[in-house]
């Protein structure tokens, strides 16, 4: 086991590093702005923030670590995926970095392996290890925010999936459609009525002002307030989300569901929506699945980054050894 596993949240507007020790505790986090628009800066940025990192914590890559100096392992998450069939990242929001092997790349620029991963599968690994789901058989982890993603943990084991697109269900049609629900949602991936159309920030707030609100940043005041409106959009929400777990439940039944992402910061959520689950699932007994929130915030991507290199048989992607020795970005 290296001495700090690193990892590293790369998004479209910051890249963040975080150092965890052997017992998980984070010793070291830093982030720079993400260079916007370019990709061999972007490589170069998340290289610079690595070797800076190295440097104040004293330690250097696994193979060439020596008497006296500590070893590290870098793990890093980010929206979208490398696609297995092709090797390049895909679906990224940094869409500069979409069509280029990153992974590859940035090991070429460090001379090492790396694993990566998509950061919803990130999130999930995280609260399995130490968080919300630790402890747990099965984790789903999911995340409401500006889109809709999740990640599930199995005893310990990250489950990718053969086209890496294991728990995305933002692209699945919102299930047991009633009138509130139509006419269907337009979506951007070309169909219509999928269920992250529903479920995402964007759609709560046009549920509570009316369309062109492109935030829901105040539903929960407006909620306390007593905003008979924000009530209303609310409901929908829960009602909604409680579908969409009864059918994920129905197919998987993991032993809890952790939720994250700025959406799910509304009184009572977790409650509210197990309330309703039993109205779904198959056989109608008490649903006991726990709907818990997450433990580490907005600290649980980079945290599950490092935690790639720490689970056994990861589906994570792994750079082959053979594949970063030599490279442009040395
Ligand atoms: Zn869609």
């Amino acid at each position: 086991m290296a001495d700090y596993r690193l990892g590293i949240d790369l998004g479209g507007t910051k890249i963040e590093i975080v150092a965890l020790d052997r017992e998980g505790r984070e010793v070291l986090k830093q982030r720079v702005p993400t260079p916007h628009g370019d990709y061999e800066k972007t490589v170069l940025a998340v290289r610079d923030i690595v070797l800076d990192a190295e440097s104040k914590l004293g330690c250097i890559p696994g193979s060439r670590v020596a008497a006296g100096q500590a070893s590290s392992t870098l793990g890093i998450g980010c929206p979208g995926s490398i696609v297995p069939q092709t090797g390049l990242l895909d679906h990224c929001n940094a869409t500069w970095l979409n069509g280029k092997p990153f992974d590859r790349d940035i090991a070429h620029a460090l001379h090492r392996p790396v694993r990566m991963e998509n950061d919803a599968n990130c999130f999930a690994l995280s609260e399995a290890v130490d968080g919300a789901g630790m402890g747990k058989s099965v984790v789903f982890g999911a995340i409401f925010g500006t889109g809709m993603g999740a990640g599930i943990v199995a005893n310990g084991r990250l489950l990718s999936g053969l086209h890496r697109l294991a728990g995305e269900w933002g692209h699945t049609p919102l299930p047991w459609l009633k009138e509130t629900d139509l006419p269907l949602r337009p979506c951007f991936c070309g169909q219509e009525g999928c269920q992250e159309r529903y479920l995402c920030g964007q759609a709560l707030a046009t549920d509570w002002l009316g369309e062109g609100h492109v935030s829901a940043k105040g539903i929960a005041e407006a909620l306390l307030a007593g905003d008979e409106k924000a009530e209303k959009a609310v409901d929908l929400f829960v009602d909604r989300m409680a579908r969409a777990c009864a059918r994920m439940i129905d197919f998987l039944d993991p032993d809890v569901i952790v939720l994250g992402g700025g959406v799910t910061n509304l009184p009572n959520l977790c409650e509210r929506v197990s309330a309703k689950l039993a109205n779904h699932i198959t056989g109608g007994f008490p649903c006991e699945t726990p709907i818990v929130m997450n433990k580490h915030g907005d600290s649980s991507g980079v945290r599950g980054a490092a935690w790639l290199w720490d689970v056994q048989e990861s589906g994570a992607c792994r750079t082959p050894d053979a594949a970063w020795p030599a490279g442009r970005f040395r």
